[in-house]
């Protein structure tokens, strides 16, 4: 059966724009859809035709190609494989044109309008892949590299990904014609209905290879062991993801590969907590240094400094040191660290430890402070 010439199929003019063509596309495309025309074994064809025409003339490459070689000789070329073209690539019978499945989107509501054909047709995108990761506060904090093991599919080095035995040779299946799909009659009911299923010879494929390959038996994929190296930025939290382009599983038959999304977890500090960017931790002091003041050390991300607890601390009291926190994983600016203080009441004290306090209160008397005065005042009120 000669082929019909797609331009004719569109009813657009050889030298139609890209935009021409998708307008007449989409006419046509909802005329003779599926949805639309139940049964009616003429509009499936001619729906299925003006995919085929679209697909190709969408695609720039395909379309000068279709130019040079005409209806014919073009359908030959795709089928067989042209000389020096990917044998698995374009994998198309009018049914896996990209860019097509957007359109469908916008007009079905995202069904598809293939009826969920040749999915398993051509070369398929690889899996993503998910990697769960635990890395310490301070890696969390400043970033690193990590190096990590996936046990993943990768292209077949021996077919480089085709499937095929190097050497072997690709033909079109005899069974479907390279469409992938075979058409059945079925009685019922209703009369007679023709329905279409996967073509079992090669399996929705299109196209049988004489000799599949010996490694990873026609897949084109096998599983290996990787070692990747990720780079974690600073400023990472506990539940972030990554997401690392092209390191999931790789695609079948020449398809791309997945993603890697690595999700990090981070330990928990012995001393420090963290909100945001800020770093937070509670330091002990005793009633000496709460009352009179007093330098103390604080661990920080960046080692032990020194902080000035000034006189009169109450306990509670959050201090702070400016810039001692997170990078911001946007733009990098530090947080701050906010240190607690807490002051501890001294327990188990001696007797000459006692008589000081004493001592001290002793001399206290005529110096209460502001507080305790205003305290003291309030419940003399309350029970006169
Ligand atoms: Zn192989
Ligand atoms: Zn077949």
């Amino acid at each position: 059966m000669a082929k019909r010439d797609y331009y004719e199929v569109l009813g657009v003019s050889k030298t139609a724009t890209a935009d021409e063509l998708k307008k007449a596309y989409r006419k046509l495309a909802l005329k003779y859809h599926p949805d639309r025309n139940k049964g009616n074994a003429e509009a499936e064809e001619k729906f299925k035709e003006v995919n085929e025409a679209y697909s190709v003339l969408s695609d720039e490459t395909k379309r000068s190609q279709y130019d040079q070689l005409g209806p014919d000789a073009f359908e030959q070329a795709q089928q067989g494989g042209g000389p020096g073209g990917n044998p698995f690539g374009g994998g198309f019978g009018g049914f896996s044109g990209s860019g097509m499945e957007d359109i469908f989107d916008m007009f079905f509501g995202g069904q598809g309008g293939r009826s969920g054909r040749a999915s398993n047709a051509g070369p398929q995108r690889g899996a993503d892949l998910r990697f769960d990761l635990e890395i310490t506060f301070e890696e969390a904090a400043f970033g690193i590299e990590k190096e990590i093991n996936l046990y993943r599919d990768e292209a077949c080095d021996h077919c480089h990904g085709t499937g095929a035995e190097p050497g072997s040779k690709v033909e079109t299946c005899p069974e479907c014609h390279g469409s992938g799909y075979v058409r059945f009659t079925q009685n019922t009911m209703f009369g007679q209905m023709v329905n279409e299923r996967p073509c079992s010879k090669c399996h929705g494929e299109g196209k049988i290879v004489s000799e599949p390959c010996k490694e990873c038996r026609g897949k084109g994929t096998v599983k290996k062991n990787k070692h990747l190296k990720v780079k974690i930025p600073a400023g990472v939290d506990n539940g972030s993801r990554l997401r690392v382009a092209g390191e999931g599983e790789a695609g079948a038959k020449g398809g791309p590969s997945g993603d890697l999304y690595v999700y990090l977890y981070v330990k928990p500090h012995k001393f420090f907590e963290r909100d945001g960017t800020t770093v937070l931790c509670e330091v002990p002091i005793n009633i000496v240094q709460a009352t009179l003041g007093a330098e103390i050390k604080v661990p920080t991300l960046d080692g032990q400094v020194t902080m000035k607890v000034p006189e009169g601390t109450q306990p509670g009291k959050v201090l702070r040191l400016k810039g001692k926190g997170i990078p911001s994983l946007r733009g990098g600016l530090r947080g701050d660290q906010l240190v607690r203080i807490k002051v501890v009441v001294p327990t188990k004290l001696s007797d000459k430890q006692k008589d000081a306090l004493r001592a001290f209160e002793t001399i206290s008397k005529d110096n209460i402070n502001p507080e305790e005065k205003s305290f003291l005042n309030k419940i003399k009120n309350l029970f006169k």
